[in-house]
């Protein structure tokens, strides 16, 4: 449960950081008129805030790759909660046989659905010119 948690919130982080620096932005625009001192400390903030989110990502991604090492270990797919999932190859990726997500070794999921379809697309893309 945590687990389904944590990812959630790494694949929302992103956006959820962008909407609150994009609502930052429009207060700062607001205030260039009414309090530019406030505008002021507002990109004063944003700058200096800029490595705590940064660092923040790196925390929560370190976090979810640890516990999803210890749910491959123990059988069970970080992605889907099933599995089973299988380990194999050198350096070891983890594969889920019920959703097909794979894994690094490290933890982390590997992209390949979305890098495939990019591939085939660029392929067709190549095809027709
Ligand atoms: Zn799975």
């Amino acid at each position: 449960m945590v687990l389904r948690i944590l990812r959630f919130v790494n694949r929302a982080y992103a956006f959820a950081a962008f909407a609150i620096y994009l609502a930052a932005f429009v207060v700062a625009s607001i205030c260039v008129f009414t309090f530019p001192l406030g505008a002021l400390a507002l990109v004063v903030l944003g700058v200096l805030s800029l490595a705590f989110v940064a660092l923040g990502r790196d925390v929560l991604q370190a976090l979810e790759r640890w516990m999803s090492r210890g749910a491959l270990r123990a059988g069970r797919c970080p992605a889907c909660r099933m599995g089973p999932v299988d380990g194999a190859g050198s350096p070891r990726v983890w594969t889920c046989r019920g959703c097909a997500a794979r894994f690094e070794a490290d933890g982390s999921q590997m992209q390949t659905v979305a890098f495939e379809r990019e591939a085939d697309a660029e392929g067709d893309a190549l095809r027709t010119a």
